[in-house]
C-alpha cells in the first residue's frame, strides 16, 4: 500500500493527505464496524453465537460480510479463563472483510515477535491487564485461516440493543489487544 502510495504521489496522481484520511478510514471505521455487528449479534441471539461456534464463516456472510482475507474464518471466544490475541507471525494475515485493513503496529516486526514471546507484554503495551489466572491463547493467523475474537460481553449492558452493544466493540478487542469498552464510555 505504502510503496503504491508513493509512486501514485511522484506521478502526482494523488493527494498523500486525502489518501491517509481514506486509510485511517477503513483502519478504524468501516471494516471494524462490521466485526462489531457479529459480535454484537453474538452477544444477544444464543442461537447466532452457536452458528458463529459451528462455522464462523457462515455465520459472519449471515450478516452480508464476506469475501476476500475471510474465506476461512475462526471465532475464538473470551472467557474468564481464557484470553485470546491474534497475530500474523509471517506476515499481516487479517480478517479484512469483518476488520477493514489491519492497523500499521499490526504489522509491525515487533507486535509479531513480542505477541508469541510475552503475550501478557503485549497486553500491558496495550494498557490491558488481566488477572493473572488467565490464560491468554496467542493465534497465528495463516493465508488459510483469519480468527476474529469474540470478547466478553461488558457487564451492564443488560437490555441493550444490538446497535447499541455495538458501540462498545472496538477494533483491538476483536484483535485481542483491547477489552470491548466499558458501558459508560459508550459512543452517544
Ligand atoms: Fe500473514
Amino acid at each position: 500500500m505504502r510503496a503504491l502510495e508513493s509512486i501514485l504521489t511522484e506521478k502526482g496522481l494523488i493527494n498523500p493527505a486525502a489518501l491517509d484520511v481514506l486509510i485511517e478510514t477503513y483502519e478504524t471505521r468501516i471494516g471494524p464496524r462490521n466485526g462489531a455487528r457479529v459480535v454484537a449479534r453474538a452477544w444477544s441471539d444464543p442461537a447466532y453465537l452457536d452458528r458463529l461456534r459451528q462455522d464462523a464463516t457462515a455465520a459472519i456472510a449471515e450478516l452480508g460480510f464476506g469475501g476476500r482475507q475471510g474465506e476461512d474464518m475462526i471465532v475464538v471466544e473470551n472467557t474468564p479463563d481464557t484470553h485470546n490475541l491474534v497475530v500474523c507471525t509471517l506476515c499481516s494475515c487479517y480478517p479484512w472483510p469483518v476488520l477493514g485493513l489491519p492497523p500499521v503496529w499490526y504489522k509491525s516486526a515487533p507486535y509479531r515477535s513480542k505477541a508469541v514471546i510475552d503475550p501478557r507484554g503485549v497486553l500491558a503495551d496495550f494498557g490491558v491487564s488481566l488477572p493473572a489466572a488467565t490464560r491468554i491463547r496467542v493465534w497465528d493467523s495463516t493465508a488459510e485461516l483469519r480468527y476474529l475474537v469474540l470478547p466478553m460481553r461488558p457487564a451492564g449492558t443488560e437490555g441493550w440493543s444490538e446497535d447499541r452493544l455495538a458501540g462498545l466493540v472496538t477494533r483491538d478487542s476483536m484483535i485481542g489487544t483491547g477489552l470491548p469498552l466499558a458501558p459508560e464510555k459508550a459512543p452517544a
